[in-house]
């Protein structure tokens, strides 16, 4: 069966399509200011040219409609008509407590997953107009919705509840719920299929750090706890939200700085973590690490506040499971910045744990990083959040 993997944001559309025997990705591409000027599609068949094409996209249907055209496409397609698709899967950011697992969209789980909207304004809304164009122009093919914060419904109660009144609980549902749950299942799986020792045994840490950073723990096979909260602002210092602060800085700013509570929250979540605390250097780290070897200040500061803050994460971790097996690192900082993984590892001498340097060179591989001897194993293991909607796709409509 041939699936196709469907992010749709809310001017953004990733897709892929997959197959689903082989498991591998057979076009891949992104529509980008969907509903703006200026809007494009980004095309690209496993092992051919990027095509780019300027094309007015009036909204999702219509950038929906695209992608349709190009994977069919007589020339540079990779199906010969739509019937080949054989379901859809759709990423859904928030799932709440309703989805501790991937569904089959119908219209009453639609209905569900709308009532979640309130938990991720951003988000929410924008997978299910993708959806319902989906729905428009393949009314017959099966979708499933993958969620987000699936994986980590399994945390116990001490894990997400915060200190506040219980009520606030019970009104309106504010707990820590968890987000790139789909990455930190299929890594910490993969983690374990690589060692070949039995998921169940093993207790993963998995650090997901991308533009978006969160870890998570991995025990016996079930998430039982993750740094993203009530929305992905909680946590680890990212590229641009803050992460973790003393909720009290928010009155405390908008005071001083004579804004309201919307402006200093998205000081949180687009001016601060790493490019923020970087005095606006970047919020990328290939130039943070630049910045680093060439020993500006900024970088400098940046880069190991950042490191502190996922050692700190690690720690807590190794607490929640009484010990950790595996420790991984995947998204783009994680697979990519040997220098991130060298200066998280330095904390970690009470785990035992001894950095291979040649291996933590190497890119693009599942890999041990650490010596043979390490009483902790580090890994690098590259993150596919498709291959995992596309494989839960297939499990929900078989
Ligand atoms: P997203 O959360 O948007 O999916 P990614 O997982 O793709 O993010 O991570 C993107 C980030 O990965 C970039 O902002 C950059 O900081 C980092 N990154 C990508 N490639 C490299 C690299 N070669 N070296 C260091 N950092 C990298």
């Amino acid at each position: 069966m041939k699936v196709l993997v469907i992010n749709c944001g809310s001017s953004s559309l990733k897709f892929q399509l997959i197959d689903a025997e082989s498991e591998q990705c057979l076009a891949k591409g992104i529509c980008e200011r969907i509903g703006i000027d200026g809007s494009m599609i980004t095309y690209a068949r496993e092992g051919g040219e990027k095509e780019r094409k300027v094309t007015p996209m009036p909204d999702h249907t219509e950038a929906i409609r695209l992608v349709l055209e190009a994977l069919t496409n007589p020339k540079t397609g990779v199906v010969a008509s739509l019937e080949e698709i054989g379901a859809v899967g759709h990423r859904v950011v928030h799932g709440g407590e309703k989805f501790a697992q991937s569904v089959v969209l119908d219209r009453e789980v639609l209905a569900a997953v709308e009532e979640c909207n309130d938990l991720a304004p951003l988000h929410n809304p924008a997978n299910l107009i993708g959806i319902e164009a989906c729905r428009k122009l393949m009314p017959d093919t099966p979708m499933v919705g993958v969620f987000d914060t699936a994986f980590h419904q399994t945390m116990p109660e001490e894990a997400y509840m915060y200190g506040l009144p219980y009520e606030y609980y019970q009104k309106y549902k504010v707990r820590r719920y968890g987000f790139h749950g789909t990455s930190h299942s299929y890594v910490s799986r993969r983690a374990a299929e690589v060692l070949g020792r039995p998921y169940e045994d093993l207790k993963i840490i998995v650090c997901h750090l991308g533009n978006g950073a969160s870890i998570s723990a991995v025990k016996n096979g079930r998430c039982v706890d993750t740094s993203m909260g009530l929305t992905p602002l909680e946590g680890l210092m990212m590229g641009t939200r803050s992460g973790d602060i003393d909720p009290a800085i928010i009155e405390f700013l908008a005071n001083k700085e004579e804004r309201n509570i919307g402006e200093v929250m998205a000081v949180l979540n687009k001016k601060s973590g790493v490019l923020g605390l970087s005095d606006n250097l970047s919020s990328d780290f290939r130039d943070l690490e630049d910045g680093y070897n060439a020993g500006d200040p900024n970088a400098v500061r940046a880069m190991k506040a950042y490191c502190y803050r996922v050692a700190k994460y690690i720690g807590s971790y190794v607490a929640a499971m009484n010990g950790v097996d595996v420790i991984c690192f995947t998204a783009g900082i994680g697979e990519n910045a040997p220098l991130v993984r060298t200066s998280v590892c330095e904390y970690l001498g009470y785990l035992g744990v001894e950095l291979d340097q040649e291996a933590n060179g190497k890119r693009g591989q599942d890999i041990a990083i650490t010596t043979p001897e390490s009483r902790t194993t580090v890994m690098v293991i590259p993150t596919n959040e498709e291959l995992a909607i596309a494989r839960e796709t297939v499990r929900l409509v078989k």
